[in-house]
C-alpha cells in the first residue's frame, strides 16, 4: 500500500453490483480497499455481494434502490452519507437489455432503457459530484457498451449507452478543474445472465463477431474499473476504454476465422 492507495474510509458504491459485471467489480474494487456499497434492485444479491467481500477480508455494505428513479437515488446517498461516508468512487454499472428492431420498440421499451441504461448515471453523478466538488476528489465510471457504435436491433440501447458516452465527456470537462475523473468503459460480450438471456444459437453468432474468439469475463471489466478508479490513470479523464476482444475495430457477424 502507498499514501494514494484507498482506505476503507474511501467509499465506492457500485450500482447493480448484485450479480454480473457489477457483482464483480465490487469484488475487485473490496480488494482494492474501498469500503463498497453494493446497490441493486433485489435485497438477496446485494446482501450477498457484500458479505462475500467481508468474508474475503475487505469492506462492504449493501443498499436497496432503483437507480432510475431520481428521489430514490437521492434517499441512497442520504443513507450512504449517514452510514459510511462520502462517494469518492462510482461506478454506473447498473443496466438493462434492448433488443428489438425498431418496429417493434414500444414508447415504454423506450422510456424503460433509457431511464435504467442513462438517466440513471445522470442522478447517480449529479449527486455523488455534490460531495465529490467540496471534497475536490474523486472518481466516475460509467459501463457503457460497444453497442453504442451501432448493431441490429439496438436502437434503445445504443441511445442510452450513447448518452453515456456523452455524458462522461461533458461532465469530464465539467469536473476537471476540481481533480474529478470521469471515464467510461464499453465493454463486448461479456459472460453474465444479462448475456446468457439469449438463445444458444443467437449466442454462438454473436460469438462470431468477436475477433479473439471469446466472451469476456466479468472480472476483465472489473479490472479495467479498478485501474480508472484509482492513482494509477491520474491523466486519464473522458475517455472510452473498450473491453471486448477487439469488437470495436472489427465486429462482422460472418467475420472468417483466420487464426
Ligand atoms: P446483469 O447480469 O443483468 O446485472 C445487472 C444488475 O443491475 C442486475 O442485478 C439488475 O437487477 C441490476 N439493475 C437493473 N436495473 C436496476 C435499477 N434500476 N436499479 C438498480 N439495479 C438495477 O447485467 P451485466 O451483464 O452484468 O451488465 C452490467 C452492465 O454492463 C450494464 O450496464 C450492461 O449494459 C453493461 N454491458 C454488459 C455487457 C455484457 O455482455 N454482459 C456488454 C456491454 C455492456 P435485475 O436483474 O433485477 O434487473
Amino acid at each position: 500500500m502507498n499514501d494514494s492507495d484507498p482506505t476503507p474510509t474511501d467509499v465506492a458504491l457500485v450500482t447493480g453490483g448484485g450479480q454480473g459485471i457489477g457483482a464483480a467489480i465490487c469484488h475487485r474494487l473490496g480488494s482494492d480497499g474501498f469500503h463498497v456499497v453494493v446497490n441493486d434492485l433485489a435485497t438477496d444479491r446485494a446482501e450477498s455481494t457484500a458479505a462475500s467481500i467481508v468474508e474475503a477480508g475487505g469492506s462492504a455494505s449493501s443498499v436497496v434502490a432503483d437507480v432510475s428513479d431520481s428521489a430514490a437515488v437521492n434517499a441512497m446517498f442520504d443513507e450512504i452519507e449517514g452510514t459510511v461516508g462520502v462517494v469518492s468512487a462510482l461506478v454506473n454499472n447498473a443496466g438493462i437489455g434492448g433488443n428489438a428492431a425498431i418496429r417493434n420498440v414500444t414508447d415504454e421499451d423506450w422510456g424503460r432503457v433509457l431511464g435504467v441504461d442513462l438517466t440513471s448515471a445522470f442522478f447517480c453523478s449529479r449527486r455523488a459530484l455534490d460531495s465529490m466538488r467540496e471534497e475536490r476528489r474523486g472518481t466516475i465510471v460509467n459501463i457503457t457498451s460497444r453497442a453504442w457504435l451501432g448493431w441490429w436491433g439496438q436502437s434503445t440501447y445504443a441511445s442510452a449507452k450513447a448518452g453515456m458516452v456523452g455524458l462522461t465527456r461533458a461532465l469530464a470537462v465539467e469536473m476537471s478543474s476540481r481533480s474529478i475523473r470521469v471515464n467510461a468503459i464499453a465493454p463486448g460480450l461479456i459472460d453474465t445472465p444479462l448475456l446468457r438471456n439469449r438463445t444458444e444459437e443467437a449466442l454462438a453468432r454473436l460469438l462470431k463477431s468477436v475477433p479473439v474468439g471469446r466472451l469476456g469475463q466479468p472480472e476483465d471489466i472489473a479490472s479495467a474499473v479498478s485501474f480508472l478508479s484509482s492513482e494509477r490513470s491520474r491523466t486519464i479523464t473522458g475517455q472510452v476504454l473498450y473491453v471486448g476482444g477487439g469488437k470495436s475495430v472489427y465486429a462482422y457477424p460472418d467475420w472468417p476465422d483466420a487464426r
